[in-house]
């Protein structure tokens, strides 16, 4: 069908769909600290309603709810499943944003705020795409469902089970994933996978409370404990030294190396963004890109241990804890990382290190010769008027694979965000024009794939 008239409902109701936008986002919704979230979720099953779609919220044994939502065509069987999230990022630090972060404030031409682009934004341009369709002409091409997760920044620890439970419920022939965008010469980001992470904390405790230092030649010291096992992670050449790690690391095939050389990778605006002269190794061009999407990773997030205030205090610390992530490529699963790094520690005398894991998720893709990816490739082309980039891998992580393992979908994620919507940083915000563009993408990839034929 022509999409002239969704067009021309989306940019006429432009300004409305801004506002639902600011609403959504004016509701605080931090997983992290379960702020705001029930309320969250409930605003979601309205404004999908508002939509006319028909929604429900599911609740897990435990875990934030996860809103479902669907609205059935007239004219085919076929299914288009979008995977989004209601939950944001923590907004802090507080002092470093020029609005506030649940203000839903507009400026120069963007919404500010926290989870405007992620997930937000994203969200509202796929609710609003559907609403065009059922507002022009009262149908739409394809069955819709939409699965909006709560837990998604912290891991989605609670999905898999409803997932499982939901299988029927939520059969679909593809999914669109949550994130995407345009670069800033405005060429559209498709992605096929995302890398896994299991994130896990390292406990090292001595003595049962703290002492003077003077003690020292006596008494362990639980912060030494722990930088010496943390030493046996990785070597300054960035090799990660756990026995067997890399052991089910697939290399990227051709058809991904072909990928990666297309890919327009804006490193020189990235060092500059972060003030540095090289990445680690010095590494540049396609090697860079190769090991951003392609190499696992293990990353100190955070340590903390005896006095770190003002001045000086010579104590010895009883206890100290780190914070790691490891990010995982395809085939690596987390379990059997966090085995190797138990059975690693312990093989090197730290078997008093306390492991903790929290969440973690698997790395997936989808083949780059998927028909569903050269669809979207081409409605993106359309919309955008730029050739799009397709990754084979996303250096970041969800629970895209129970989406493709357990629902066998093929999945590509795109959205409407910008390299400069601040997502997970302060002053996360989202372009107004970016914003409606996606919307219009949206729409002709639900029309587009309404002619695509289903395996
Ligand atoms: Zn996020």
């Amino acid at each position: 069908m022509s999409l002239e008239r969704i067009y021309r409902y989306v940019d006429e109701h432009a300004d409305a769909f801004v506002q639902d936008l600011v609403r959504l986002v004016r509701q605080p919704s931090v997983s992290a600290k379960g702020e705001g979230i029930e309320d969250c979720a409930e605003l979601v099953e309205e404004m999908m309603r508002e939509v006319g779609l028909s929604a429900k919220i599911l609740k897990g044994e435990k875990g934030h709810p996860v809103i479902y939502g669907e609205v059935k065509s007239k004219r085919t069987a076929k299914t288009l499943l979008f995977y989004n999230h209601y939950d944001v990022q923590p907004p802090e630090p507080l002092e470093e944003w020029k609005y506030e972060p649940f203000g839903g404030e507009i400026a120069d031409g963007k919404v500010y705020g926290r989870g405007a682009v992620d997930n937000k934004g994203n969200l509202v341009s796929r609710l609003k795409a559907v609403q065009a369709y059922l507002e022009t002409v009262g149908n739409v091409p394809v069955n819709i469902k939409f699965v909006v997760d709560g837990e998604e920044e912290i891991g989605s620890p609670n999905l898999e089970p409803i997932v499982k439970r939901c299988k029927q419920l939520f059969s679909a022939d593809a999914a669109v994933w949550e994130f995407g965008g345009t670069d800033r010469r405005g060429r559209p980001h498709l992605y096929l996978g995302l890398k896994g992470v299991l994130s896990v904390e390292l406990r090292a405790k001595c003595a049962l409370k703290d002492v003077h230092s003077a003690n020292a030649p006596l008494i362990p010291n639980a912060a030494w404990r722990l930088v010496w096992a943390l030493n046996m992670l990785k070597d300054m050449n960035e090799k990660i030294l756990i026995e067997d790690f890399y052991d089910k690391v697939q290399p990227p095939s051709d058809e991904e190396i072909e990928c990666l050389r297309n890919i327009p990778f804006e490193e020189e605006e990235l060092r500059k963004e972060l003030g540095l002269n090289q990445f680690l190794k010095g590494l540049s061009g396609f090697e860079a890109l190769k090991a951003l999407l392609f190499q696992p990773t293990c990353t100190i997030n955070g340590l903390l241990s005896g006095y770190t205030g003002k001045g000086s205090k010579t104590v010895l610390p009883k206890e100290a804890m780190a914070k790691l992530d490891f990010r995982l490529v395809p085939n690596q699963k987390p379990d059997e990382i966090l085995e190797k790094l138990t059975r690693h520690l312990k093989a090197h005398g730290f078997s008093d290190i306390e492991i903790v894991r929290y969440g973690s998720t698997e790395p997936v893709k989808t083949p780059v010769s998927d028909p569903f990816v050269s669809l979207i490739a081409k409605t993106a082309e359309k919309v955008y008027g730029e050739k799009a980039v397709i990754y084979p891998l996303s250096a970041g992580s969800g629970p895209m694979h129970l989406f493709r393992n357990i629902l066998g979908l093929p999945v590509v994620s795109a959205g409407c965000g910008h390299p400069e919507s601040n997502t997970h940083a302060p002053n996360e915000n989202l372009r107004i024009e970016s914003f409606i563009k996606g919307v219009k993408f949206i729409a002709a990839l639900i029309n587009d794939f309404a002619g695509y034929s289903v395996a």
